[in-house]
């Protein structure tokens, strides 16, 4: 789909917006059910904002990359990533449904950095070497675009590993395309025998409707863990309100928030970034407002570091 397109099926037209659209080698992808989430005729739209290509990301921003988290360098293998010591991540899958505008990974060459089929066997043998790896992750692409053939053979695989005390799978899949969530995944999670944990991505109230919310039951009504990790977006989630509104939907659908992340500094998304000191003063405007455990946890990824760095240890 072409930005123009986009606007089109969304009752707008280029002349609605308060800049220009793009077409970049990124390009448009939304599914049919988030594309009915967004408000027609609205160009301030949040879920608009967050897969609309806009004039600024062809802009040359100082200190962006195209691939700002160094992830090239943890490489244990094809397809696989170390960058923590207890945890490895599979790159299972080379594509998403959906391509968010400030992905960390929209430069991603997939086919050089994704775990083939063929390759799963020695994947799972290095992690296997690697006892103090305890946590496998799926991420990609979206894992949840493999067929449930391609599931079936790779989760048991994994879950027989035997330090691996769970999985977690990275996925925009139940929000966006709330029809993956079948019988037979939610059997097939159920049936692992591992704790299986599900981190979601989503970053307003309003990727969270009554059709999503059904689908996130089926998860939880087959033992899967919720989680929720957001990116923290100019003009979409900055705002106490929206935030909060945010957290508390994601509780009304069984979701915990997990994590909000300062955006990576990837080429093509400046425009969305919020300033440390404005993260800051929203993090303390939630700590205000909301019991604890929904306030997410607002970190930046910073390569080479043990873990995922708190924004209040940032310089
Ligand atoms: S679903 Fe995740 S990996 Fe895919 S484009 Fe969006 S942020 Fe990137």
């Amino acid at each position: 789909m072409t930005s123009a397109a986009l606007l089109d099926r969304v009752g707008l037209r280029v002349g609605d917006l308060p800049c220009a659209i793009a077409e970049t080698a990124f390009p448009v992808r939304v599914p049919p059910h988030y594309l009915g989430l967004i408000r027609r005729g609205d160009p301030d739209d949040p879920l608009l904002a967050q897969v609309l290509a806009r004039g600024a990301e062809l802009l040359d921003a100082p200190g962006t990359l195209t691939d700002p988290l160094a992830e090239a360098g943890f490489g244990m293998g094809q397809g696989i990533l170390r960058k923590y010591r207890s945890r490895a991540l599979l790159l299972a899958a080379g594509a998403c449904a959906i391509h968010c505008r400030y992905c960390f990974r929209r430069h991603s060459d997939y086919g050089d950095t994704m775990l083939p089929a063929g390759a799963v066997d020695d994947a799972l043998a290095a992690i296997a070497a690697a006892p103090e790896i305890r946590e496998v992750i799926l991420s990609g692409g979206d894992p949840l675009m493999l067929s449930d053939t391609r599931l079936a053979a790779l989760l048991p695989a994994i879950a027989a590993l035997p330090q691996v005390t769970n999985i977690r799978i990275h996925t925009r899949m139940p929000t966006t395309v709330p029809a993956r969530v079948t019988p037979a995944l939610c059997a097939l999670l159920a049936g692992l025998g591992t704790p299986v944990v599900i981190v979601l991505h989503t970053n307003h109230a309003q990727e969270l409707d009554g059709v999503v919310a059904a689908a996130l039951a089926d998860l939880r009504a087959a033992g899967v863990h919720l989680l929720n990790q957001s990116v923290l977006l100019r003009g979409i989630n900055d705002t106490p309100p929206v935030a909060a509104a945010h957290a508390r939907r994601l509780f009304a659908c069984g979701v915990l928030p997990y994590y909000t992340h300062l955006l990576d500094p990837v080429a093509g998304a400046a425009h969305f970034d919020v300033p440390l000191a404005e993260a800051r003063a929203l993090e303390a405007a939630l700590r205000a407002d909301l019991p604890g455990y929904l306030v997410p946890r607002f970190v930046r990824e910073v390569p080479g570091a043990d873990s995922k760095t708190p924004i209040w240890a940032l310089d």
